[in-house]
């Protein structure tokens, strides 16, 4: 009698077990049916989003879950990182003993001294190092000609440090002197920039009015002779006297990358195909001109 009903109730169980479908789901329109929905999906997603996460955003639910793997979508518009403009040292100004200092600085503070040509190759370090960015550019570096003495000395305060500069470079000339074209061949492979300053350092918003093309032209002769004599194709234009070109297809037209003046340009935009980016000389010591680049570049 026992048995018989132990097998009276296992025959009602396995009934009631059997009327449930096997593929029976409970209604799509659910929480729940959307989580299970939305966890199928994500298998692959490193790291995984959490589920409470992806049920509060249920319109987008395949795309957010089936991207991979989830990349943050900074701001476009960036802070230029603080920069210096500097020269060769004449009677009014000791450019050697500023930089030394500038160095002192940069380094207590813990700065990473990068180029244009770094951005472009890491377009977010400007976003990730905020802050912690500078930026040192010397100009008027002469290829047909031998290094300025203090030139010299700079370049050696900098490689002591472990400093890169941009370097901005004029052409004009028919022959590269050879010592100037080697010695800035290894700071390129080192990791320094060598910038167009144009063939003969000519002011090219004023060339570019009457002759667009003469003005292509500086661009263009500059960088084919910096390529050249070491090798290195530069992407930078550092504009003479700061002047830039009034219609901007002319940037866009010689490929420049980075278009480096001095007033304006504290921020750039990502999304433009050049950017321009301004900087500061000295005002006073070192620590002066530091602390005014920093609240101009970083307010
Ligand atoms: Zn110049």
């Amino acid at each position: 009698m026992r048995q018989q009903i132990y097998i009276i109730f296992f025959v009602l169980f396995f009934a009631v077990a059997c009327a449930k479908s096997p593929g029976k789901i409970e209604p799509i329109n659910t929480p729940t049916a959307t989580l299970k929905f939305l966890t199928t999906n994500t298998k692959t997603v490193t790291p995984r989003p959490t589920l409470t996460k992806l049920s509060l955003t249920p319109t987008l639910p395949v795309k957010s879950a089936t991207a991979s793997p989830p990349t943050a979508t900074f701001d476009t518009l960036r802070n230029t990182p603080p920069t210096i403009m500097l020269h060769r040292s004449n009677e009014n100004f000791d450019s050697v003993f500023f930089l030394k200092e500038l160095v002192t600085i940069l380094k207590e503070k813990d700065f990473m001294v990068i180029t244009y040509e770094d951005i472009t190759k890491q377009p977010d370090i400007t976003i990730l190092e905020k802050g912690h960015l500078f930026i040192i550019t010397i100009d008027d570096i002469g290829l047909q000609a031998p290094l300025d003495p203090s030139i010299e000395q700079m370049i050696k305060i900098l490689e002591e440090a472990g400093y890169p500069a941009v370097l901005g470079i004029i052409t004009e000339g028919k022959l590269p002197d050879a010592k100037t074209a080697a010695r800035l061949k290894k700071l390129a492979d080192a990791g320094w920039e060598l910038a167009m300053h144009t063939d003969t350092h000519v002011n090219l918003n004023q060339l570019a009015q009457d002759m667009p093309y003469a003005a292509r032209l500086e661009i263009r002769t500059c960088r084919e002779k910096i390529l050249d004599a070491t090798g290195v194709t530069a992407n930078t234009l550092v504009l003479p006297y700061g002047d830039n070109v009034a219609d901007l297809k002319i940037l866009y037209r010689e490929k420049v990358t980075w278009t480096v003046g001095i007033g304006g340009g504290n921020k750039y935009r990502t999304s433009n195909w050049t950017y321009y980016v301004g900087r500061e000389g000295p005002s006073g010591n070192a620590l002066e001109t530091f602390n005014i680049i920093i609240e101009r570049f970083n307010p």
